[in-house]
């Protein structure tokens, strides 16, 4: 299978997640939160760091897309906010799967900033922060690693791999 390298083991992702999400919560605000999540790859992340942070919260997802074929984003971001939900006033916690060369990020945050919240702040599971073309950070990083294309635990290839437990790298045969 072109993706049975392991990077980062299920063992080290759970580990990580509490130490997190109290990091994420010593930084937020006081009161409800409303966490967005970037589809698709962000979901299983997101939902297993908003179950960690045992907070009153709500969720709200964007859709981002990027034009052309390959792996890429090359700064041609597309992004649906549908079921984005209400962000005005309210303390906002946006979740990604992976920060690369941060063109989708930056989008995401200017759309978000745009609605006027009460605070926002960003995490991301991984940072591959070799690969930036846009001068941009998270707040909260679960893994910096190095310019691998990472599969699992949300992250895919062509739409495979997303319910593996852990995070592999993929090397086409
Ligand atoms: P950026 O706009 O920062 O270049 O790209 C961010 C998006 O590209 C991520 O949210 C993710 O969907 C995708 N991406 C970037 N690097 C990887 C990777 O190593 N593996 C996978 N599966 N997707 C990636
Ligand atoms: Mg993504």
């Amino acid at each position: 299978m072109p993706a049975d390298e392991i990077l980062i083991s299920e063992t080290e992702i759970q580990t990580r997640l509490p130490a997190l999400a109290a990091e994420v919560n010593a930084a937020l605000p006081d009161g409800p939160v409303h966490i967005v999540m970037i589809l698709k790859g962000a979901i299983i992340f997101g939902v297993d760091l908003a179950r960690a942070l045992m907070r009153n919260a709500t969720l709200g997802f964007l859709a981002a897309s990027s034009y052309g074929a390959g792996t890429e984003s090359k700064g041609r971001v597309q992004i649906d906010t549908e079921h984005l939900g209400e962000i005005e006033g309210r303390n906002v916690l946006l979740i990604d799967d992976i920060l690369d060369t941060g063109h989708t990020f930056a989008k995401t945050i200017d759309i978000l900033k745009s609605k006027r919240p009460a605070s926002l702040r960003t995490c991301v599971l991984m940072d591959k922060p070799a690969r930036r073309e846009v001068d941009i950070h998270a707040d909260h990083v679960g893994f910096a690693i190095e310019n691998h294309f990472v599969v699992g635990y949300g992250l895919d290839c062509d739409e495979a791999y997303r319910t593996l437990p852990d995070i592999r790298i993929y090397a086409p045969e």
